[in-house]
C-alpha cells in the first residue's frame, strides 16, 4: 500500500466506520419510553476524545454521552517534541473542550476517583454517575520508582515531560538556558512506554536546539535500559549526519545498569560511571493510569488486556479500555493508535447499546520523528485480531539513505495528521 492510500485508509477507515454504522435506529433495541443508553467515557486524550466524539455523532443523539476530564486546556505530547525543537508554540499543542460540548457531549471536568463496577457506576467527588457502558483511556502513570532515587518532587528539578503540560514547558526553559558545553543526560524507559520513538526524537531535538545556538562542546547521553529502540537505523544514520558526536546512545552492555540519580546534584549514576549534568531528562517505567489499576483492569503488566476484536475489557464485560492504558498486542503505544482503537471501541459500543452494523475490526499506525529540519522518519503498520491480541497485518519503516525530498513530505505528512487527529479529539 502506498503512504498516500494508506493515509486515506486511516482517514477513511474513520469515516466510513461512521458512516455505514449509523444507526437504523435506538429504538428498536430498547423501546421508545425507556432512557437513553449512557455511555460514560473516562479520559479525553486521543483515545477517550474519539471515542465521546464519534459515539455522540454518529449515534445522532441515541446514546447519552459524558466525558469526564480534569484538564480544560489539553496539551498534546504528540507533537510536544517538535514544541521542544522550537519549531511549534505550546498554545499551538493545546486545545480545549468547547465543540465537544457544544456537540452535545456532557463534560464533567474532575478526577474521577473509583469505579464500582458491580453497581456500573464512576465515583468523582461525591458524586456517583452511572453507565450502561464505560470507556476508560486514562492513558499512563509513572513508576517513580523505577529509576533509584527519582520521585515526583525530583522531577522538578529533573522533569520527564512525558506527560503534557507543565513539564513540558519546565523541560524547554531548561534547555534553552544551557550554556556550550554543558551535558544533557536522558534516562530513557523500559518498555512497553507510550510513543516508542518519542525518547530518541526529543534527543533528536535537543541537539537541533544546541546546534541551532552554535554550541560546539555540549553533549547529549542517553542512557537506555533497552538493547535496541524503534527506528534505530534510521535515528542513528540522522545524527551521525546532522550532530556527529554531540549524541551518544548507551544499552546495558555499555553502562552496565543505571543505579539511579541523585536530584539535588543533578548526577545520574551507572555501574559505568557517574555523569553530572546540566539538564537531566528521567522517564520512568510506565503503566497503565492509577484508576484502571484500582478498579482491577489491569493485568501483571500494569496495563488492561482487550479483547482484539472489539477494545472491551478482558476483566469487565461493560468495560472498554483505548489508548495508551491497554496492551494492544503488536499495536504500539500511540496517539494514532489510540484513534485507531478508539473508533473501532465507538463502533462497537454504537453496536451493543443501540443496535447500529457493526464490521469487523481493523486497526493502524504512524508515529512521525523529525531528527533536524525537514528531515522526518516515520514506522507504522495495519492491524487486525490476530487470535489473543492486536496483529500486525502490514508494516513500513524508513530507511537510511532515502532522498531529502521524502524526508521532508513525511514532515508535510505528519503535520496533516496532526491536524486530522486533534479535529478528531477536539472539534
Ligand atoms: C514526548 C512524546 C511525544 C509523542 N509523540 C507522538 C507522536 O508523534 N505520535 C503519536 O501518535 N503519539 C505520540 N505520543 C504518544 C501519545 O501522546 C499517547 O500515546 C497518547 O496521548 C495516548 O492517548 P490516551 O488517550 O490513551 O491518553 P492521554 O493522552 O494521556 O489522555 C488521558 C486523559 O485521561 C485523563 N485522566 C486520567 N486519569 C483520570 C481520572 N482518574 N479521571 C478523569 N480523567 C482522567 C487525563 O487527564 C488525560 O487527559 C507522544 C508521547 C510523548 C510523551
Amino acid at each position: 500500500m502506498t503512504d498516500l492510500t494508506r493515509r486515506k485508509f486511516t482517514s477513511l477507515a474513520g469515516a466510513s466506520l461512521a458512516a455505514m454504522t449509523t444507526p437504523l435506529f435506538a429504538p428498536a433495541v430498547l423501546g421508545q419510553q425507556k432512557a437513553k443508553p449512557k455511555l460514560v467515557v473516562l479520559g479525553g486524550g486521543p483515545g477517550g476524545g474519539t471515542v465521546a466524539r464519534f459515539v455522540n455523532k454518529d449515534a445522532a443523539g441515541a446514546i447519552d454521552v459524558t466525558m469526564i476530564e480534569p484538564i480544560r486546556n489539553f496539551t498534546t505530547c504528540f507533537f510536544s517534541n517538535i514544541y521542544v525543537g522550537g519549531y511549534r508554540s505550546f498554545q499551538s499543542i493545546t486545545h480545549n473542550y468547547d465543540k465537544v460540548r457544544k456537540e452535545g457531549v456532557r463534560i464533567v471536568p474532575a478526577w474521577a476517583s473509583a469505579i464500582d463496577r458491580d453497581k456500573k457506576q464512576i465515583m468523582v467527588g461525591k458524586q456517583s454517575i452511572s453507565y450502561d457502558r464505560l470507556v476508560i483511556a486514562p492513558g499512563i502513570d509513572l513508576k517513580w520508582d523505577s529509576v533509584p532515587g527519582y520521585s515526583e518532587a525530583a522531577s522538578q528539578t529533573m522533569p520527564h515531560a512525558w506527560k503534557p503540560g507543565a513539564q513540558t514547558q519546565l523541560l524547554v526553559k531548561r534547555l534553552n538556558a544551557l550554556r556550550d558545553g554543558a551535558l544533557i543526560v536522558m534516562v530513557a524507559p523500559p518498555n512497553p512506554y507510550r510513543c516508542p520513538p518519542g525518547p530518541y526524537e526529543r534527543a533528536s531535538m535537543f541537539a537541533h536546539v544546541l546546534k541551532a545556538k552554535g554550541h560546539k562542546k555540549s553533549k547529549i547521553i542517553i542512557l537506555d535500559p533497552k538493547t535496541a529502540f524503534s527506528k534505530q537505523a534510521v535515528f542513528t544514520e540522522g545524527w551521525q549526519r546532522h550532530y556527529p558526536g554531540m549524541i551518544e546512545w548507551q544499552d546495558p552492555k555499555v553502562h552496565g545498569g543505571i543505579k539511579g540519580v541523585n536530584p539535588k546534584t543533578n548526577e545520574v549514576m551507572t555501574d559505568l560511571a557517574n555523569y553530572k549534568a546540566q539538564l537531566v531528562n528521567v522517564i520512568p517505567a510506565q503503566t497503565a493510569g492509577q484508576i484502571a489499576l484500582k478498579a482491577g483492569l489491569a493485568d501483571k503488566t500494569g496495563f488492561c488486556p482487550i479483547d482484539p476484536e472489539n477494545m472491551r475489557s478482558k476483566m469487565d464485560a461493560n468495560i472498554y479500555v483505548v489508548g495508551d492504558a491497554c496492551i494492544p498486542g503488536q499495536m504500539p503505544k500511540s496517539a494514532f493508535s489510540a484513534n485507531s482503537q478508539a473508533k473501532v471501541a465507538a463502533m462497537m459500543i454504537r453496536g451493543e447499546l443501540i443496535g447500529a452494523k457493526t464490521f469487523p475490526a481493523r486497526y493502524s499506525n504512524t508515529c512521525w520523528s523529525l531528527i533536524e529540519t525537514d528531515d522526518d522518519i516515520k514506522v507504522g503498520g495495519t492491524y487486525e485480531p490476530g487470535g489473543d491480541i492486536i496483529k500486525e497485518s502490514s508494516t513500513f519503516v524508513s530507511k537510511p539513505g532515502e532522498p531529502a525530498d521524502i524526508r521532508k513530505q513525511n514532515y508535510q505528512e505528519s503535520i496533516d495528521w496532526y491536524r486530522s487527529i486533534v479535529s478528531d479529539i477536539f472539534g
